[in-house]
C-alpha cells in the first residue's frame, strides 16, 4: 500500500484568479475550437469545429432530440447506446446539418456491441464519424483490446474512449487507437461509485493530468461528469480540457423526452379569500433522472440488475427547466465573462491564461434555497 500525499483537487477547491485584460466585452469572446484527431484517417483531412461541450450518452440526455437543438447550437451529443440499429439508420441517414460532425453513437465493448456497430456503419457510414466507446472502468485490458480492434477496422472514425482518470492509462488508450480520451470516475451527478466502491479521483486534479499526458501525444481529452454549475465548466476547460460533457446540468429538459411530474407543496405562506385564511399551494414540476448504472437503468435496459452486480448510480427527480436553448444560453454566457475575468480572447487560450488560486469556499450560499 502507498500513500501520495500531494494534494489532488476538485473543482469547488479553486477559482481562477482574474487578471488584466484586454478584452473590451463578453462578446468578443470566441468560444468555438477547432481539432485534428490523431488516429482518425479519414479521407480528406477534415478537423472538428464548434463549442466543445457535450451531451453525455445518458437516458434523459443523449437524445436525438437533444441531439438536434444542441448541433443548432453548435454543441455535441454522444447519444444512449439503447437506441435500436433501425432508428439510428435513420437519424443517421436523415439529411439535416451536424448530423456528421455533432453527434457520436456510443457503444459497449461486448461482441454483441462490436456486431450492432458493423450493422449501423455499413448503412450509415459516410455520415458517422464519431463513436463513443464508453464503459464505467477503462482500465481493463479487453477495453484497450476493444479500441484496438475498433481502429484496425475503421480507420476513418474518430474513436472517444473511457472512462479514466490518470496519465499512464489516457496514453496507452491513445496508443491503442483513441483519439478522445473521456476523463471522470466518480464525480458524476447521479454516481455513487465512490461510495460503493471507494474508487475515483479528485476531477480537476484529473482533467489537468488527462489532459497532460493526451496532449503530450496528440491527442484530446474529455472532463466527464462533477460539473454544478458554468464555473466548474470553465474550470474544466481551464484545467486543459479540450471537451466538457455534461449530465446533470442538462438532464429535466424538453429535448431528453423524460416525463414531466407535477407535484403541490404547501408554500408555508397563508393567504386571505372569501372563505377565510387558506395554505396558499405550490406547483412544481420535475423529471425523472438516473445515473446509467442504477438499479433503474439496469431495470429499463436490461430487464433487472445481474445478482453479481451493484447498483452505481442513482435516481433522482430533477427540476422540469423548459427548453434547452435557455439553458445554453446560460452556460456559454458564464463561460465567455469567465475568459474576459482571466483576459483570454479565445476558449483556446484559457488554460494558458489561468492560474487557480487553492480556496475553502466556493461561493457564499448564506441566501441560497435550501
Ligand atoms: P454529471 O454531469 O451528471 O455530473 O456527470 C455525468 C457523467 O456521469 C456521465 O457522462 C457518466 O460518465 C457518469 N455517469 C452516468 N451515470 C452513471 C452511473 O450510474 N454511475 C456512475 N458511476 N457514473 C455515471
Amino acid at each position: 500500500m502507498r500513500i501520495e500525499d500531494d494534494s489532488k483537487l476538485d473543482y469547488k477547491d479553486v477559482l481562477i484568479r482574474p487578471k488584466r485584460s484586454t478584452l473590451g466585452s463578453r462578446k468578443e469572446v470566441e468560444l468555438e475550437r477547432e481539432f485534428t484527431f490523431r488516429n482518425y484517417q479519414g479521407e480528406n483531412d477534415e478537423h472538428y469545429r464548434g463549442i466543445p461541450i457535450m451531451a453525455s450518452n445518458m437516458d434523459g440526455v443523449g437524445t436525438f432530440e437533444m441531439a438536434d437543438a444542441l448541433s443548432d447550437l453548435g454543441l455535441f451529443t454522444c447519444l444512449v447506446k439503447n437506441y435500436e440499429t433501425d432508428e439510428l439508420h435513420r437519424f443517421f441517414n436523415q439529411e439535416r446539418p451536424g448530423r456528421r460532425e455533432n453527434v457520436a453513437y456510443s457503444t459497449g465493448i461486448t461482441a454483441q456491441d462490436f456486431s450492432k456497430f458493423e450493422g449501423v456503419y455499413r448503412q450509415t457510414s459516410h455520415r458517422l464519424k464519431y463513436v463513443c466507446v464508453d464503459v464505467a472502468n477503462g482500465y481493463s485490458e479487453r477495453f484497450s483490446d476493444f479500441i484496438k480492434q475498433l481502429r484496425d477496422v475503421y480507420p476513418a472514425i474518430v474513436i472517444i474512449a473511457g472512462n479514466v482518470v490518470t496519465g499512464e492509462m489516457t496514453e496507452e488508450l491513445i496508443l491503442s487507437g483513441a483519439d478522445i480520451v473521456k476523463v471522470g470516475i466518480g464525480p458524476g451527478s447521479v454516481c455513487t461509485t465512490r461510495i460503493q466502491t471507494g474508487v475515483g479521483f479528485p476531477q480537476l486534479s484529473a482533467v489537468i493530468e488527462c489532459a497532460d499526458s493526451a496532449h503530450g501525444l496528440g491527442g484530446h481529452i474529455i472532463a466527464d461528469g462533477g460539473c454544478t454549475c458554468p464555473g466548474d465548466l470553465a474550470k474544466a476547460f481551464a484545467a486543459g480540457a479540450d471537451f466538457a460533457m455534461l449530465g446533470g446540468m442538462l438532464a429535466g429538459h424538453d429535448e431528453g423526452g423524460g416525463e414531466i411530474v407535477t407535484r403541490y407543496y404547501k408554500s408555508g405562506e397563508i393567504t386571505q379569500t372569501d372563505a377565510g385564511w387558506e395554505d396558499r399551494i405550490e406547483e412544481r414540476k420535475f423529471v425523472n433522472f438516473y445515473g446509467m448504472s442504477s438499479k433503474a437503468a439496469n431495470e429499463k435496459h436490461f430487464g433487472g440488475l445481474k445478482e453479481y452486480r451493484s447498483s452505481e448510480g442513482r435516481e433522482i427527480q430533477v427540476p422540469y427547466r423548459g427548453k434547452i436553448e435557455n439553458s445554453i444560453q446560460n452556460l456559454l454566457g458564464g463561460i465567455r465573462s469567465t475568459c474576459t475575468y482571466a483576459g483570454a480572447k479565445k476558449l483556446k487560450w484559457l488554460s494558458k491564461c489561468t492560474t487557480f488560486v487553492k480556496t475553502g469556499q466556493q461561493f457564499n450560499s448564506v441566501f441560497a434555497e435550501k
